[in-house]
């Protein structure tokens, strides 16, 4: 079972459940893919196969030739729910975590032409590095927290999560109107602008406010 524990020995059992991610929910990120923002969350899903943890390379696949870094805030569930109130949401909230959606952005768009799901792009083994989670109650307003991420030393992305198009209460809502909500399930955000690509040998670093970091180094893998 692959749980959140892995990062931090003395952290509780958490099982990995269900990674749900939203695209396009910062302005400016929606705008730099040439596309708009939608006007609910627009949904797509991580394989737990993905994920890694602090340090551990991101392998870059021979499929892809365009593999970018998006830097995110994650939101874990606690327990598990179905049809959630907006206003009972955080109730629900276990913690937030530092993770980067990575993806292989020229099957990205391969996909988007066809009309096909994103599972290709976004479900690679190590495109989902992901920090230890930070209680709920460290972090007073997950709406006002610096993302930062950056390639050899160089800044790439650096923004706040007050310019995330949806609130945190209102994702949970609306997802878990889809699909229930389970506890250990996480909620990639979306990212803000400024994604690039990673080669083989870059050094990604990446901050959530002063609470986490990642660093991982990138290597490409020939099967
Ligand atoms: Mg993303």
């Amino acid at each position: 079972m692959l749980t959140y524990q892995q990062q931090n020995p003395s952290a509780p059992l958490l099982p990995i459940g269900k990674i749900i991610c939203l695209a396009r929910t910062y302005a400016k990120h929606a705008a730099e893919m040439h596309t708009t923002p939608p006007t609910e969350p627009l949904l797509f899903l991580k394989p737990t196969s993905s994920v890694i943890f602090n340090h551990e390379p991101i392998i870059l696949p021979p499929e892809s030739t365009a593999v970018h870094h998006e830097v995110e805030l994650g939101v874990v569930m606690g327990k598990p729910g179905r049809v959630i109130d907006e206003k009972k949401a955080m109730d629900y909230v276990y913690g937030y975590l530092l993770g980067i959606d990575i993806t292989a952005r020229d099957l990205q768009q391969i996909a988007k032409d066809h009309g096909w799901p994103w599972t290709i792009a976004k479900g690679f083994d190590t495109f989902c590095p992901l920090s230890p989670i930070i209680p709920k109650k460290n972090i007073k307003d997950p709406h006002a927290l610096i993302l930062m991420l950056s390639v050899n030393g160089v800044v790439r992305q650096h923004a706040t999560t007050k310019s995330l198009l949806f609130t945190i209460p209102h994702i949970i809502s609306f997802i878990s109107t889809i699909m229930t909500l389970q506890k250990g399930d996480l909620i990639l955000t979306g990212t803000p602008e400024g994604v690039g690509e990673i080669k083989q040998g870059d050094t990604l670093q990446a901050s959530l406010a002063s609470y986490t970091t990642l660093e991982h180094p990138v290597i490409r893998n020939q099967h």
